[in-house]
């Protein structure tokens, strides 16, 4: 750091550059994130809560209302009755962290089972609490079999997790079986960090009960910064048992509340007044209608690529579409000379895109033709 600080038109000018150099959703070409631009209103909200710290929440009575509001409309969102209750956190990576972190210290045993489409966010939460991982297969549909689970589920089991919307595919794993074998023996944990924006909105009716409707659900991460349209860090944690929050209170004395049980100490009411203003704004009728039209451009993505002879990996129920590739990171890299950003699913191996809400129809119909184009250069389809 210099001893002198610098005009703010050269620090602005600085922003402005680093600005330009970053990739931007309103572009629409970004098909390999689950991260969208906020809504306007969130944007305003998050200004305006810069310096609040919900981790001192005596202070802060006002932001603490806007978090129980939250709290509150997201349990609707997931059917939870009167005793649900939780927390706002920074992302899918803490919620799942902290729903392993209860369990362990509640039971006090070591095995987490989650089926090998989870997000590496539970891995690191095994590493972080020294649990032992106990990968569980998955079946045709690429969703956790049950089958395997209930041969692995033994005395041992903290928790099992199961995936209401996988990062890779967007599958629903059977939540309802999974609860039905877990029930009484684990902690059912269910990441809905993707999926919890979006299922509650489908007009789709393949998806059986995956949330506190299945009496076997013990917790659920949702992520408002995915398909919420909050900024973020946006997440949260909603416990059945809210009671279980005591087996990982730690004291905090110099603080308005005496006790502390997040991971984080500091935290931030930005995302969370971001959140409450976005969901108030949108109410189910604009969630609904936000996740019909990315649905709508799903579809037409999906057929657009069969149509060219590539073959998806699942029939997309959310807005995920996996295309069945032999080099999936070529075409990645093709599509990136020409100016899209899109990843890959490894199981299977397929080329991955994100359907959210700033991908437009008209954009689609651009990206169509390029993949047409990667697709017959890479041979991964016969030129058409
Ligand atoms: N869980 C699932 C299913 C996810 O898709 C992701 C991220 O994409 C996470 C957890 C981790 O969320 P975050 O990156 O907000 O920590």
């Amino acid at each position: 750091m210099r001893t002198a600080g610098i005009s703010r038109a050269r620090i602005l000018q600085d922003l402005d550059d680093a600005w330009e150099e970053d990739l931007h959703f309103r572009d629409g070409r970004i098909l390999g994130s689950m991260c969208t631009e906020p809504a306007a209103i969130a944007r305003r909200a998050h200004a305006k809560f810069l310096e609040v710290n919900l981790g001192n929440p005596g202070y802060y009575p006002g932001s603490r209302r806007l978090e129980r509001g939250v709290l509150s409309m997201i349990k609707s969102m997931l059917h939870a009755g009167r005793g649900v209750d939780g927390f706002m956190v920074s992302g899918g990576t803490e919620a799942n962290l902290t729903a392993l972190w209860i369990a362990r210290n509640t039971n006090r045993r070591k095995e987490v089972l989650f089926p090998s489409s989870a997000h590496f966010s539970i891995r690191k939460a095994i590493d972080l609490l020294d649990l032992k991982p106990v990968e569980v297969e998955l079946d045709e549909e690429f969703r956790m079999d049950v089958a395997d689970l209930k041969k692995k589920l033994s005395r041992n089991a903290a928790a099992v997790v199961a995936v209401a919307g996988t990062t890779e595919l967007g599958q629903v794993d059977p939540i309802d079986a999974v609860a039905n074998v877990t029930r009484g023996r684990a902690f059912l944990h269910v990441d809905a960090a993707f999926g919890g924006f979006v299922l509650p909105f489908l007009k789709d009716k393949r998806v059986p009960p995956w949330d506190f409707r299945v009496p076997g659900v013990t917790s659920v991460a949702v992520d408002g910064h995915k398909m919420g349209l909050a900024s973020i860090p946006s997440s949260a944690l909603l416990l059945r048992e809210p009671s279980h929050l005591g087996r990982i209170a730690h004291e905090s004395p110099y603080l308005t509340r005496l006790k502390h049980t997040s991971l984080l100490g500091t935290r931030g009411s930005a995302a969370v007044a971001a959140t409450y203003a976005v969901m108030r704004s949108m109410g189910r009728d604009g969630y609904r209608q936000v996740v019909a039209r990315c649905l709508r451009v799903t579809r037409f993505i999906a057929a657009e690529a069969q149509g060219m002879g590539l073959a998806l990996a699942v029939d997309p129920i959310m807005n995920i579409v996996a295309i069945r590739m032999r080099h999936p990171e070529r075409a990645v890299e093709a599509l990136e000379k020409r100016g899209w950003r899109t990843s890959v699913a490894r199981h299977p191996s397929a080329l991955r895109l994100v359907v959210m809400p700033h991908v437009s129809l008209a954009r689609a119909k651009e990206f169509a033709r390029d993949l047409r184009a990667v697709s017959e250069r890479l041979g991964e389809v016969p030129p058409g």
